[in-house]
């Protein structure tokens, strides 16, 4: 049981970043306005997150810990729709099995909160906790079990700005959530929770980013492209600025990037490679959801009706911009 733990625990948990992403995501889901990611080494000695979400009673923190002992799917129909989204009921018991955790967390309706240790899958303390409504997780000393898996991870500064674009990736995805996070003690990142698309690119990218952007929102064929893409004379020597969301959810998707990439052709570009933030929204059916949970890349069984609305919603955009 325990080497299955841990190769289970291998899969969602690969590096401080997937932890991060895992715990966060959470956050998103326990209704957090307000969250905050602070590391330390990298994450590999620490990963601190807090949010100001629902909390979970006194009664659920142990079941929380269980693998696929998720509280979010009720029913077969639930798991067909979200599957793609990583509602597994596996991220807490992943981490725990590979790290010494401490969780604090109160509900509005306990008028205690309750503090929860569980070290390489052992629980080894539950009390009470006086603290605020939400829920905070501590990890420490990541895979101290596992030495292969510490093996694979890179330098601390390496991890650290791994973990950095997972924030900034939920922090895009999530306007309408603050999200703070602070590195070896400094702040590097706040973003103003204020539901804005454009304040959280101002935010994450910094003010002359977002002043060379165009808005984009468009629906074709049951698919909703919108967000913002670089101005032509914005555009960059590759890839790295471009950021597509699926349904919320960070991607890489090349059919979409092509898309954004042909729409722009024509236009005079100093970099071959327009940014942008694009959230697509569409029916998870067109997703393949063959592809791997925790993975970023998607495939579509049909990149038909995705490539074309990805380029005409660029190509309105764009003109829209003309002159
Ligand atoms: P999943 O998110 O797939 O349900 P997890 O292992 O990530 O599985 O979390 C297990 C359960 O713990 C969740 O279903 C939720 O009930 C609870 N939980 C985890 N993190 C939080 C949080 N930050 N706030 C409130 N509840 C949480
Ligand atoms: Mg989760």
């Amino acid at each position: 049981k325990k080497v299955a733990e841990l190769i289970a625990a291998g899969e969602v948990v690969e590096r401080p970043c997937s932890v991060v992403k895992e715990l966060v995501e959470n956050c998103i889901d326990a209704g957090a306005t307000a969250v905050t990611v602070e590391i330390k080494n990298g994450g590999v000695r620490y990963i601190r997150v807090t949010d100001n979400g629902c909390g979970i009673a006194r009664e659920d923190v142990p079941t929380a810990f269980l693998r696929h002992a998720t509280s979010k799917v009720q029913t077969e129909d639930d798991l067909d729709a979200i599957s793609t989204l990583g509602f597994r009921g596996e991220a807490l018991a992943s981490v725990a099995a590979v790290a010494h955790v401490e969780l604090i967390t109160r509900t509005s309706e306990e008028p205690m909160g309750t503090r929860y240790c569980i070290d390489g899958g052992e629980e080894t303390l539950l009390e009470d906790a006086g603290c605020p409504k939400g829920t905070t997780i501590l990890v420490r000393d990541l895979f101290y079990n596992t030495p292969a898996r510490m093996k694979f991870l890179k330098k601390d500064v390496s991890e650290a700005n791994a973990v950095a674009s997972a924030v900034d990736r939920i922090a895009l995805s999530h306007p309408e959530v603050s999200v703070k996070f602070i590195r070896d003690g400094k702040q590097e990142r706040m973003t103003p929770g204020d539901g804005k698309l454009l304040s959280t690119i101002h935010a994450v990218f910094g003010r002359q980013f977002a002043q060379g952007l165009l808005p984009v929102d468009y629906t074709l064929g049951g698919v909703k492209v919108s967000g913002y893409i670089s101005k032509p004379s914005a555009s960059r020597p590759n890839r790295s600025m471009q950021s597509f969301f699926i349904n919320g959810r960070y991607v890489r998707t090349r059919t979409a990037a092509v898309a954004l990439e042909e729409a722009c052709k024509g236009s005079v570009m100093v970099g071959k490679f327009p940014a942008c933030v694009l959230n697509l929204t569409l029916n998870l059916a067109l997703v393949d959801v063959n592809v791997h949970p925790a993975k970023i890349e998607v495939r579509f069984v049909n990149e038909r009706p995705i490539f074309d609305a990805v380029y005409h919603a660029c190509k309105n955009a764009l003109g829209a911009d003309a002159p």
